[in-house]
């Protein structure tokens, strides 16, 4: 891992690509100028500013991540200052307390928040509603919700960067660390992936 991205270089951008959306953030990041590549192994966290963690379904992903030795090299790299941003199961990846978790299932630990999967149940399970978020600018996010968690709770650290008109956090950030329970890399919205590329640009 590499914190800071040479000024002036393209920053290399690992999206991990065990399972799920990962082909959509790659696109999305390359369109904005990063050098992406595909993170599955340990030894590719080298070199890397910046992670992102996609869209999914978080019990399969949490499983391959184990398998595949990657979990806890990059929860301690996200510990140790790395740039992240996750989407929907990436967002119950880095969560560091689950409800409606499949038996055994584990996460990064890397974000102080209480998260619920599948917190919109069957009928209801998609959804689009368009959300404002001041820090992200004047017109609101579209935002896709596809079998979406929501934040229950978050600690004093978590900032709520966007919330359902219920109040119930859907995009959060903590220092190095952004998440949307929501996905950004379907609808065409770019912002959360600049927000996260100047993240990288300063860290
Ligand atoms: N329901 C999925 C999960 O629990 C998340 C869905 C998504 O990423 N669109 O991981």
């Amino acid at each position: 891992m590499t914190i800071g991205a040479p000024s002036g270089a393209r920053p290399r951008i690992g999206v991990v690509a065990l399972q799920g959306d990962f082909r959509e953030h790659i696109a999305s990041l390359t369109a904005l100028g990063a050098d992406v590549v595909p993170l599955r192994r340990p030894e590719e966290l080298g070199g890397l500013h910046g992670v992102v963690i996609p869209g999914g379904e978080s019990s399969v992903m949490d499983k391959l991540g184990r398998m595949f030795g990657l979990a806890d090299p990059l929860a301690e790299a996200i510990r140790g200052g790395l740039p992240t941003y996750g989407t929907c199961a990436g967002m119950i990846m880095l969560s560091s307390r689950l409800t409606n978790a499949i038996a055994g299932q584990q996460t990064l630990d890397v974000l102080d928040t209480t998260v619920t999967r599948n917190a919109f149940g069957t009928q209801n399970d998609s959804f689009e509603i368009d959300i404002p978020m001041p820090e992200l600018g004047e017109r609101p996010v579209h935002a896709v919700f596809i079998r979406a968690p929501v934040v229950e709770s978050q600690g004093p650290g978590v900032v709520t960067l966007g919330a359902l008109p219920d109040g119930r956090a859907v995009a959060v950030q903590q220092d190095n660390v952004i998440a949307s329970a929501f996905h950004p890399e379907v609808s065409g919205e770019d912002r959360f992936h600049r927000r996260f590329l100047a993240l990288v640009a300063t860290a």
